[in-house]
């Protein structure tokens, strides 16, 4: 490859994202520019000085997990790490001493910080990947970061973090943008009924569950009553109708929640048992907005790779909550069953106008799929464009930590340990720790503690 070629973020679309990336974290007076050969420069426009950090061109292109990883510790250097050191640094085995070296010019770092940016927020590792799991998602195990150990380090964020200090240093009066922590729940609405939205012959079915499975004979026999009440709202008995509890502790705890419906029918197994246009689900979705609370999309199981269908979707939610007359400042969502492909599904959020999507963490492992818990805009690498779309990482759903089949920690002191650990790690950066709990999750009084004990935290 030639130095044009494989030098994608030090020009152009690229370099222009990353401009903005640094703006948005740092300051909007600084800029990102080319430099001499090998190096990117972060510097002001009434300054001589400068940042020259090191830049790779072949390093950070590659789609694949194998890059090597080294560690630097801050502390060595006179330099104060956000979280315990060292500092993961992925995509080389070198550390050199001194990392970061005053000059007469400003400073040199001699690690790519930069192109490793580029490489976990645009996700260029998951660029045709062929090791999915079997819902064809990109499983945290093939990942990098959970291979050398720093899914649950947020390192795009620890690194600016030192890209802040040096800053400071160089330019003392240079005021940086002081970010604030945020808790963002958020709820996937799969089934907000149990026994509502169903044929008659499903919910004997359901009922059978309930006695032979569930060991719950008193809800069963409470079934038939609960289903013939929820034809024009959600029946307060059934025990997946959760959300005027939701919206409770978020209020007690002066945050709001984001609940996303599904607006459409790709594989019916998989797909929601609602809807969406039913009185109960018009009923609930103005309850919602009434309490000030949000609504947003959760496209279906089957349209992860058509943005036309996402888009369709978008339009259904959109077209129910103008019938409805609910109003947002913006919409957003996340895909059901957190299925993603870079970069196709980020088209059908950017071409359905949606100003966000909040999918991206990995089923089996909590963490930092992106290494950062700030929101961002969007990059598509392969087409080397920058989208408006933001990506809103989200940093854990409930049953990644909870549920057998991945981390089993179960609804107890070890699951809340872990919610808090990565909680605390997002506040360290001052970034959003975007939770995803669904409403069906919160039916057992040890999960409701869970729960609470987690936004109190
Ligand atoms: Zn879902």
């Amino acid at each position: 490859m030639t130095q044009i070629d494989s030098c994608r973020m030090q020009s152009g679309a690229a370099l222009a994202w990353l401009n903005s990336i640094v703006g948005g974290r740092l300051s909007r007076h600084l800029l990102l520019l080319q430099s001499e050969p090998g190096y990117l420069l972060i510097t002001l426009p009434s300054s001589d000085m400068g940042i020259y950090i090191e830049s790779d061109c072949a390093t950070f292109t590659q789609a694949h997990s194998e890059l090597p990883c080294s560690h630097w510790d801050a502390t060595t250097e006179g330099w104060q790490p956000a979280l315990h050191p060292p500092i993961p640094a992925p995509g080389t085995d070198k550390i050199p001493f001194p990392l970061i070296e005053r000059t007469e010019k400003g400073y040199v770092i001699h690690y790519d910080i930069l192109g490793m940016i580029y490489w976990m927020l645009s996700r260029q590792e998951e660029v045709n990947r062929s090791d999915l799991d079997s819902h064809q998602r990109f499983p945290a195990t093939a990942s990098h970061a959970y291979k050398h150990g720093y899914l649950e380090r947020p390192v795009v964020d620890e690194w600016f973090v030192i890209l802040a200090q040096v800053v400071h240093r160089l330019w003392p009066r240079l005021e940086l943008i002081e970010h604030t922590f945020s808790m963002i729940p958020s709820h996937d609405v799969d089934t907000p009924a149990r026994y509502g939205f169903t044929s008659f012959g499903r919910l004997l079915f359901t009922m059978a569950g309930d006695v032979v499975r569930r060991h719950k004979p008193i809800e069963a026999l409470q079934a038939p009553r609960i289903w013939a009440g929820s034809k024009e709202m959600l029946h307060s008995a059934d025990p997946f109708n959760t959300f005027n509890w939701i919206m409770d502790v978020s209020e007690q705890n002066g945050i709001t929640s984001a609940f996303y419906f599904i607006c459409g029918r790709t594989l019916r197994s998989r797909d929601a048992n609602y809807d969406v246009r039913h009185p109960a689900i018009r009923d609930l979705m103005r309850r919602i907005h009434a309490r000030g609370h949000e609504i947003g999309l959760h496209p279906s199981y089957n349209t992860y790779q058509k943005p036309d269908s996402i888009v369709t979707e978008a339009q259904e939610l959109l077209s129910i909550c103008t019938e409805e007359g609910i109003v947002q400042r913006e919409w957003g969502g996340r895909m059901h069953y957190l299925r993603w492909q870079t970069p196709i599904t980020l088209y059908g959020w950017e071409q359905a106008g949606m100003a966000y999507d909040t999918t991206l963490s990995y089923a089996d492992r909590p963490g930092f799929r992106c290494g950062t818990c700030h929101e961002y805009p969007a990059f598509d690498p392969v087409a080397d464009k920058a989208l408006q779309l933001r990506i809103r990482p989200l940093i854990a759903m409930e049953c990644t930590v909870m549920a057998p089949r991945y981390m089993n920690l179960g609804s107890d002191e070890a699951a809340l340990k872990k919610f808090v650990e990565l909680k605390e790690t997002c506040r360290s950066v001052r970034g959003n720790f975007a939770l995803l709990w669904h409403n069906t999750m919160l039916e057992r009084k040890q999960d409701r503690i869970l729960y609470k004990n987690v936004l109190e935290a």
